[in-house]
Parts: structure tokens; sequence; C-alpha cells
């Protein structure tokens, strides 16, 4: 809850931008999570930068949620103010070989620009849903590519709303699924992408091939979260969870599903509980089997995720 002085300063900061209580089921794409106490949409940059001040100020918690598509928010929600960055969506070309994308353009927007402009280079992203936001957070990729291979220089505001100077790929601590160093609290606002100038045709066969691939390895047309573990050093999540006979095991309206193991979906009324059953499951069925100790990929948002190592609010 956020007391009526406070929310009258988003109010007075952000009108129409914020609104209190807002189901984050209808933000995340298992279509899971419980109140947002505040959730804010900044018009641009300068904004956000006000509004992390404001924040900082009062000492209200934040949290960015991209476009949702790999976290499990928890039942009871999330405490402070949840920023999205959807209009900071700009994507511009600044030399023959690179682009400068906001954090809040989504996999779509970038994937379209590429192919009217003819730019290859990130071909591997159009089937990562999201934003360019949580593809940095998470290091996104698809086994032999990753967002560190074509990042050049990313840029971040710090909690307090200030703009900080790009710092450059060499000096980023890029990790799998991971971008590791940031500031606590920092919010990614852009990045500079390497690619290369090619044609269209090119640029969209690929975008084709990979995508029909992915239709027939994943379920892509029931509410997910993606990955919900980290493959293990030299195997697969979801190989070692098949292997423990897990696939198609449900709980409440969770199922692990029966396409592809290391995907939890969504059936039809699912809670965070009945996710985070089916997380302890598979991890205690593994361990049981092989000794080996999965890690949850899926990032843990809210008061109950604390226990199974996500993050507390
Ligand atoms: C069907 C399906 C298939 C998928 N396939 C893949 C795949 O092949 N490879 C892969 O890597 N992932 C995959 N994913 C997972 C997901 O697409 C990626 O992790 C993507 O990067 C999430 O982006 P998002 O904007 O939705 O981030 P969110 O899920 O909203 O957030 C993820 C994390 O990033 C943080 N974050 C987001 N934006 C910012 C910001 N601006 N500043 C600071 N932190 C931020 C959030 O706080 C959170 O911790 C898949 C998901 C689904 C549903």
């Amino acid at each position: 809850m956020i007391e009526a002085k406070h929310r009258a300063a988003l109010e007075a900061l952000l009108r129409d931008r914020v609104a209190f209580d807002v189901p984050l089921s209808r933000h995340t794409s298992l279509r899971i999570g419980g109140p947002a106490d505040a959730l804010a949409t900044p018009a641009d940059r300068d904004e956000l930068g006000r509004l992390l001040a404001l924040c900082a100020e009062l000492g209200l918690p934040t949290r960015v949620l991209g476009a949702g598509f790999n976290v499990l928010v928890s039942d009871a929600g999330l405490s402070g103010v949840v920023l999205r960055l959807k209009k900071l969506r700009r994507i511009e070309r600044v030399a023959d070989d690179a682009i400068a994308v906001e954090a809040g353009a989504s996999h779509a927007t970038i994937t379209n620009y590429c192919i009217d402009a003819g730019l290859s280079g990130l071909e591997f992203g159009a089937g990562i849903p999201g934003t360019l936001g949580g593809w940095l957070a998470m290091n996104a990729g698809i086994g032999v590519r990753e967002l560190k291979d074509v990042v050049r220089s990313v840029t971040w505001m710090s909690a307090r709303g200030e703009l900080e100077a790009p710092v450059a790929r060499a000096d980023l601590d890029f990790r799998y699924r991971a971008l590791a160093g940031l500031p606590p609290g920092a919010v990614l606002v852009g990045a500079e992408l390497s690619v290369t100038p090619s044609d269209r045709a090119t640029v969209k066969a690929e975008i084709d091939r990979l995508l029909a691939h992915r239709t027939r390895t994943q379920p892509t047309d029931i509410p997910s979260c993606g990955s919900v573990f980290r493959n293990p050093p030299g195997d697969f999540a979801g190989r070692l969870i098949e292997a423990a006979g897990l696939k198609g095991t449900r709980e409440g309206g969770a199922e692990i599903s029966t396409v592809h193991a290391n995907f939890i979906v969504n059936r039809g009324g699912a809670t965070a509980a009945d996710v985070l059953a089916l997380v302890a499951r598979a991890r205690e069925a593994v361990r049981e089997a092989t000794g080996v100790e999965l890690e949850t990929e899926v990032q843990l948002l809210g008061r109950e995720a604390a226990e199974h190592g996500g993050a507390s609010r």
C-alpha cells in the first residue's frame, strides 16, 4: 500500500501514467501475479529520471518490468512502484553498422526495424519475446548467439534518476542469462547494437527459419515464461526434467509442458504458488536422480518468492 500523500505526489508527476493496485497478471506472459502497489509508465527519459528521484526521496522501492516474459510475480504482488518503459521505444541508425535502441522497444519492433532497413545480426532475437531492457538484463540468447555478442554499449539511470554515461561492452559483465555488476536499482534505458548491412529478403528468410524451428520445439500457443531453469554446465534442464519423468505433471492450473520440459505453462487459473510447487518438484526429482541442483532462470518477484531464491519485497 502506498500512503495517500505519496500517491498524490506520483499522480502530480505522472497524471494518468500511474495506476494503483494493478493486477500484474495482466502484464506477464504467464498471466500470473498479484497487484503492484503502483504501475508507472513514464512518457520519456526525462520523466523516468524525475520519477526515480521522487521514489528515492519518498523511500518507495522500484522495480522495472519489461514485457513480463521471464518473470513469475508472487500471488501477493509487488510493493512499491513497478516501472514500465514501453514509451521509451525509439530506434535510430547511428552508423552504417550500428543502431541505438531504447530499452522499452519490443522484440517485434526491433525485428521489423531490421527487416525494413535490411540489417542483419539481430535475427536471433525475433523469437525471444520481450523488450531490449529485458534482453539486456537477461543476456537473452539462443545458444550460439546472445545479446552480449551484439552490444556495443549500454546506458542506464541510477536508482536516483541520474543518467550515467554509456558503458562500453568491454566494461560490462555479461554472464549466462544475466548482466551482472549493475548498481542496485539501476534502470537500463538503452543500448547501441552492432548490425551488418544486408537486404530485406535475406534478413526475413533467416527470421522465418528461426521462428519455424521454435514453433516446432516450444509451446508457443499457451501462456508460459520461457525457460524456468538455467541449463546446468554441459547439459539441458529440459532433458533432466524429462528424464525424471515429470513432463505433463500438474499442480492446480500449472503444468510442466508436454512439448518442452523446461517450460511451465498456465493451463488456466494457475497461481504463482502452483508454479513454485512445480519448480520445487522438478528441483527435487532432478537432485535425487542426478545430484544436479537446478537454478531458476525465471525471475521470481515478490514476497513469497524469497524462499525460492527470488527477490523479496
Ligand atoms: C515462449 C517464450 C520463449 C522464450 N525464449 C527465450 C529464448 O530463446 N532465449 C532467452 O534468452 N529467453 C527466452 N525467453 C525469456 C524472455 O523472452 C527473455 O528473458 C526476455 O529477455 C524477457 O524480456 P522482458 O522485456 O519480457 O523482461 P521481463 O521478463 O519483464 O524482465 C526480466 C528481468 O529483466 C529486468 N528488466 C527488464 N527491463 C529492465 C530495464 N529496462 N532495466 C533493468 N532491468 C530490467 C526485470 O526487472 C527482470 O528482472 C522466452 C520466453 C517465452 C515466454
